[in-house]
């Protein structure tokens, strides 16, 4: 989860002066009314055009209330509530004009819509065109027994929690966000004020205005999805943050970037699930299906509670702590428990670079000893073990370091270690985003150093008929 960025939402400006809000709304915000107006569904023109106006005038006559809400419950004082100017839009269509906010509901006609606000036309147009998009959503709990239920946990609220073994690698639950939304709302918004305002002023202006865009977006969800949005937790009821922008902050997960910005989803279960700093769960994003992708890094058993990260995980404890503060977390995982021997093996961690290169140098360079790469491998791969660590990219980039190591030394005993690791790789990157092949690149670096370790094993085997051979420095 990526909080917004404080004082990006919008842009402070003084003295006052005069722009609209720009914003383009679909006109169909729910499945049911995504129908297109053209459908043969045996109503007459006349028809299809006066249902047309109707959704037109319903549309408008919600932004209108939206609009007269807000402005009596606003906090704000000493800045003009901007006017928010909107423009109807088909949402069959992309605009060629190009509002400043975009409201639509993707993918249309599905039966897991999700309510999404965009920067820009371009950005609908690059929501819309990606590759295999709108790809149905892979939902494990629809055709198998769901493997997780959700319930208090006691100390943290409610958690997500496994009702059946999951196996490493297994994906636990898919789902589309209720709300997708810009990282920080940046640039969405202008706000004049009529004299040097201060910070607490220009924040609570802020927080009041984002609060009216996303109001507009909360008003276009499903009902059912609106009572699923209000029920997440709220950790920032207490600073000036609306009730929609609070969700938000304390629910959301960053997603994906478009037109240069980040975007940011809230969902229904996903947003439910606690931190830990050992997560048995990592989560993907899959663009084609508009949806998160939640599986097992480790095996987890019945009963175990089902844990993601929202802070970066080889950071020390005391920058850990500092950044779930910010979600009123105090976190007591097992290395939060054990600090200083926790940070020192993540510091060690986080110095793995990509050895790919020094591992084909090393498999052909017979004079190099055997055990040079895979002693270190293998005790990188047991911090990272020992750690929890499994969710992050440094354990599947170590396990691939020694999955190639082991497959240079080419003995009986290697070829088991080979196989394991390479197993537990490809499973890991099994949900890897945006349908990359990993194996297309595995083949080709596993290619290159059997061709490098050939002039290692045939220089070996010359060694043993007493040839000499000349030993390079080793670094
Ligand atoms: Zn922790």
């Amino acid at each position: 989860m990526v909080p917004p960025r404080f004082g990006q939402w919008s842009t402070i400006h003084s003295p006052r002066s005069k722009q609209p809000f720009l914003c383009g709304h679909e006109l169909a915000p729910s499945s049911t009314r995504l129908t297109p107006v053209t459908d043969a569904s045996g109503e007459s023109p006349a028809q299809l055009e006066a249902g047309r106006r109707g959704i037109e005038e319903m549309t408008r006559k919600s932004i209108e209330e939206c609009r007269i809400q807000d402005d009596d419950t606003s906090k704000a004082r000493g800045y003009e509530v901007s006017e928010m100017e909107s423009v109807p839009l088909n949402p069959h269509e992309i605009p060629t004009d190009n509002p400043s906010a975009i409201y639509t509901t993707q993918p249309m006609g599905s039966s897991y819509p999700v309510e999404c606000l965009l920067h820009s036309a371009a950005a609908k147009r690059e929501l819309v065109e990606f590759p295999g998009y709108p790809l149905e959503i892979h939902r494990p709990s629809e055709v198998e027994e769901r493997s997780y239920t959700i319930v208090d946990i006691p100390g943290k609220g409610l958690g997500m929690v496994a009702t059946q073994d999951i196996e490493q690698g297994d994906l636990i639950a898919s789902e589309r966000p209720l709300l997708l939304a810009p990282h920080g709302m940046c640039g969405f918004r202008d706000i004049w004020f009529e004299y040097e305002a201060t910070q607490e002023e220009q924040q609570a202006a802020m927080f009041s205005e984002v609060e009216r865009v996303l109001r507009v977006a909360y008003d276009r969800m499903r009902p059912d999805d609106q009572a699923a949005y209000m029920k997440l937790h709220n950790a920032h009821l207490d600073d000036g943050s609306g009730p929609l922008l609070g969700i938000l902050r304390t629910n959301v997960y960053s997603l994906f970037d478009m037109q240069g910005s980040k975007y940011t989803g809230v969902f229904n279960e996903l947003s439910r699930i606690n931190h830990s700093c050992c997560p048995n769960a990592d989560r993907t994003f899959h663009r084609a299906s508009l949806s998160m992708r939640l599986y097992a890094v480790r095996d987890i058993q019945k009963g175990e509670e089902i844990t993601t990260s929202y802070c970066d995980l080889l950071a020390p404890f005391a920058k850990r702590q500092q950044y779930l503060a910010r979600y009123g977390i105090h976190c007591e995982c097992p290395p939060c428990l054990y600090p200083v021997e926790s940070d020192e093996n993540r510091r060690r961690i986080s110095r793995l670079k990509n050895a790919v290169p020094a591992i084909i140098k090393w498999a052909a360079t017979p004079a190099l000893r055997d055990d040079l790469l895979i002693v270190p491998a293998l005790t990188i791969l047991r911090l990272l073990v020992g750690e929890g660590l499994e969710a992050t990219q440094h354990y599947t980039q170590a396990l691939y370091h020694t999955m190639l190591i082991f497959a240079a030394l080419g003995t009986e005993g290697d070829k088991i270690g080979y196989l394991c690791c390479i197993e537990e790789w490809a499973r890991l990157r099994r949900w890897d985003a945006e349908g990359r092949n990993p194996a297309e690149k595995a083949k080709c670096d596993l290619e290159k150093v059997k061709v490098a370790s050939r002039a290692r094993r045939l220089l070996a085997a010359r060694e043993g008929e007493g040839v000499v051979v000349d030993t390079p420095e080793v670094e």
